[in-house]
């Protein structure tokens, strides 16, 4: 089948590089010309495990090209829209603005037949407003959404073996219709047995939001416990472990420690309540307010601990920062927790080194006042204290015995409950954690 991709990032760029690898000819549209240009030269701009190989066997199988000009979307039947719903600058809500403009320009080459279908996360009802667009300006075109569940770092395998597939449909007869279009761009995907959920636009809109605002509050509601673990003298990561056990709870997403950060779930749980104040339904979600409180909380009280650890003043001490990107395995430091307490360290008067594997050019580029280094040992050269922001394996790995003989003080604060704790501690370095007793 002909598809075409309007929007290229994270999402795009990985859906449109996928399609080719479920058998079809796919032409991905943005509007970012060095973007353009580096996905046509199988380059990735972005950093995600799996997606060069996947990029470069979708261009040598000739069935993929990208390109800046929407007209190079006429003549496909499928358009997927996966552009960018970042947070408005001062308010809660989503811009829609490169939806917006992404429709408009898209509708200029669709044809009767066509099938839009849109994966951004946008807030409820907006698919509605969309269908009377696209339809209103070419009869005979239909609109399906299908919002999009990858995690990044997990992108590729997310995107060609979903855990469900999610169709908010109009009615019928076209609803029928843009099912059996959308059977057909999943069909190895149908039918390997994916579970599907066929259902109006509303709901698919919510399915997204929703899951997203859940994993938020299991997560936030495990930060809780170790703010009350910090309390009383407790551990998180044991109580984490206890009540993970019961299967109704379950143990992922309960690990405390930085909190949430990227380029989704912060955002997309305030427009979320920014589209339920909208529609008066405010009340039903001022949970997620504190949700997001707590989230953000756990940054300050990251920056406290750091002072605590070295002996109540910040000033003029060395600071080690491992990690920058939201997550491993990614280069996105949208809303990064870790660059964030970085960047709050420093201007408490640390002399903090930030490093990543993945992500210190982005970093460089979006925090330019903050300091870099290449590797671990070079961020930790005569450390006063080293932060675990990010939990990249390779900071997993790291030989305590080894690095201890590179800082000044072996002091290291484990901002993601990810480090062994008794070989640090065995190696000589004093460990401290969030919702974890000192020694
Ligand atoms: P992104 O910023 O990486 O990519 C968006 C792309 O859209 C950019 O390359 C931008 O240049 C392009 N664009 C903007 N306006 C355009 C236009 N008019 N025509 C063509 N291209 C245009 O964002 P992303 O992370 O890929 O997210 C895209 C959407 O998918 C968002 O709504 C997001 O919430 C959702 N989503 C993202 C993820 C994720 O993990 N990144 C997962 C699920 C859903």
């Amino acid at each position: 089948m002909k598809i075409s991709v309007i929007g290229c990032g994270y999402l795009g760029a990985v859906h449109a590089a996928s399609m080719v690898e479920l058998g079809h000819e796919v032409v991905g549209i943005d509007v970012d010309q060095p973007k353009v240009e580096a996905l046509q030269q199988a380059t990735p701009p972005f950093y995600e495990p799996g997606f060069e190989a996947l990029l470069g066997r979708a261009l040598a199988s000739g069935r993929l090209r990208f390109s800046t000009d929407v007209r190079d979307a006429a003549g496909s039947i499928v358009h997927f829209l996966c552009v960018g719903t970042p947070q408005k600058r001062g308010e809660y809500a989503a811009d829609m603005r490169y939806v917006e403009a992404a429709v408009e320009s898209l509708v200029q080459v669709l044809a009767p037949g066509d099938l839009v279908v849109g994966k951004s996360t946008v807030p409820v009802g907006t698919a509605a407003r969309l269908a009377e667009l696209v339809t209103g300006k070419v009869p005979g075109a239909m609109l399906a959404w299908n919002p999009e569940f990858l995690r990044e770092g997990y992108a590729v395998a997310d995107t060609l073996h979903p855990d469900r597939l999610v169709y908010g449909l109009p009615a019928d007869p076209e609803g029928e219709t843009a099912r059996a279009l959308l059977d057909e761009v999943y069909a190895p995907i149908v039918s390997a047995g994916t579970p599907q959920v066929i259902t109006d636009y509303a709901t698919a809109e919510m399915v997204k939001t929703a899951a997203n605002s859940f994993l938020a509050t299991k997560i936030s509601f495990i930060n809780a416990m170790a703010e009350l673990c910090e309390a009383t003298g407790a551990d998180v990561k044991q109580l984490a472990d206890a009540i993970g056990h019961d299967d109704r709870i379950g143990r992922k997403f309960l690990n405390a420690g930085l909190g949430f950060g990227g380029g989704c779930l912060p955002k997309d749980i305030r427009a979320f309540m920014a589209r339920a104040g909208e529609l008066g339904a405010d009340q039903a979600l001022t949970f997620l307010r504190e949700v997001d409180n707590i989230n953000m909380r756990r940054r300050i009280r990251m920056v406290e601990l750091a002072r605590e650890v070295c002996d109540g003043s910040l000033l003029g001490k060395r600071v080690a920062v491992l990690g920058a990107a939201f997550k491993p395995e990614s280069d996105d430091i949208r809303d990064s927790p870790a660059l964030n307490v970085a960047a709050q360290l420093q201007l408490q008067g640390a002399v903090v080194l930030v490093t990543d594997p993945a992500a210190l050019d982005n970093s460089r580029r979006e925090w330019p006042h903050l300091d870099f280094a290449e590797t671990p040992e070079e961020a930790a050269d005569r450390a006063d204290a080293v932060l675990l922001l990010t939990e990249w394996p390779q900071y997993l790995e790291l030989d305590p015995v080894a690095f201890g003989r590179v800082v000044r003080k072996k002091r290291v604060l484990d901002g993601r409950n990810a480090l062994s704790r008794t070989t640090w501690e065995g190696a000589g370095w004093t460990y401290r954690a969030l919702g974890r007793r000192g020694t």
